[in-house]
């Protein structure tokens, strides 16, 4: 059987031809699909014949929510989705001045293993498939009654070591015929897998990357990342650099401050000589608790006269809002779970 959410739209044309349909067919399931329809019998201007046949080979894939909590402070909701085969995920409903977004996970668990990350600590489980990163927005939309505009794919998980997923999931959710939710109101995060930096530039232009950069030196940025063994600074800032210059597009260095480790004056200095003369800016988050991790936070206050210091050097800089915290819902607070 085949989850008609993990296709793009080209992939599901091939599926009805091979199945000896007209191609326009599947324009219109894909239409179906994306205005949340989950039963073919809803899918009211196709042939009864058709509709049988359909499903007999194929499904729409939904994900479960077990949990919705919801913020007591700003409209942030985090669900708990259980998947097909049991694995536990979450997302993240935001509400923001220009419109909704989610914050969709990309992997069951992750193998990147940084320190101060919850959702990495009972390791890898599986990649998800495009569909069930699409789910996690239909059933928030469906959940909320609210359409959202907005997706970053900063949830559990690695998105570049599941690029390919990551990159039909993508086309699925930009396809006009269904979400059209626009490239550049996407954002991709990753830790700095360097070889997909340049791969993601060429294909995905208009999507916005982000890199969880962290530390200034190899020495501090390889204590709280193992990634950095593998993909040093000097590796990732000129793929960086590259990636900016082919593209013209700015990228988001996220921050994240960890009392004690990277957020001393020189810390500042060091970033602003790192990314000098690069289109980017810095994406500061003051780390959110994670009970395991030992590493503590630092105040609001630190991370604004951190923030000036970067600005001084002439680094454009913001202090990420933090949205539900309350409810263990902010950076590095989603974990892996079983059912
Ligand atoms: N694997 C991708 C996607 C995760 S995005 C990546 O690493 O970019 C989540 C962001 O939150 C990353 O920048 C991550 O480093 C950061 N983060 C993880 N744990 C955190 C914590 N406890 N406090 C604040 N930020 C955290």
């Amino acid at each position: 059987m085949t989850n008609l959410r993990d296709l793009t739209l080209k992939e599901m044309e091939n599926f009805v031809q091979e199945m000896g349909e007209p191609k326009f067919r599947a324009k219109q399931v894909f239409g179906w699909i994306y205005k949340g329809k989950t039963d073919f019998r809803e899918m009211t201007n196709l042939p009864e014949v058709f509709r049988n046949k359909l499903k007999e080979k194929a499904y729409i894939g939904t994900v479960e929510p077990l949990k919705i909590q919801k913020s007591k402070t700003d409209g942030t909701r985090k669900y708990l989705y259980r998947l097909e085969d049991g694995n536990l995920i979450e997302s993240v409903f935001m509400k923001y001045k220009y419109g909704n977004s989610i914050c969709v996970s990309s992997q069951a668990g992750c193998r990147m293993g940084c320190r101060f990350c919850a959702s990495t600590r009972n390791g890898l489980e599986r990649n998800l498939t495009p569909g069930e990163i699409v789910s996690q927005l239909m059933a928030a939309e469906a959940d909320t009654g609210e359409r959202i505009g907005h997706i970053v794919v900063m949830g559990t998980g690695e998105p570049f070591d599941n690029y390919e997923n990551l990159s039909r999931f993508l086309n699925i959710v930009n396809d006009s015929n269904g979400l059209n939710i626009g490239m550049r109101n996407i954002t991709v995060s990753t830790c700095g897998l360097v070889p997909v930096i340049e791969k993601f530039g060429d294909e995905f232009p208009q999507v916005n990357l982000a890199i969880s950069l962290h530390g200034t030196t190899d020495k501090i940025r390889g204590s709280m990342m193992p990634v950095n063994n593998k993909y040093p600074l000097g590796v990732l800032i000129p793929a960086c650099r590259e990636y900016t210059q082919k593209t013209g597009r700015r990228i988001t260095f996220e921050y994240t401050m960890v009392n004690g480790v990277n957020d001393s004056d020189e810390d500042a200095v060091r970033l602003s000589k790192l990314l000098k003369g690069m289109l980017c800016h810095v994406n500061i988050i003051p780390l959110n608790k994670v009970a395991e991790s030992g590493f503590d936070t630092v105040s609001r206050k630190r991370a604004e006269v951190f923030a000036k210091l970067l600005e001084i050097h002439g680094i454009v800089v913001t202090v990420r809002r933090e949205l539900g915290a309350d409810i263990d819902a902010a950076c590095g607070q989603l974990r892996l779970g079983r059912q």
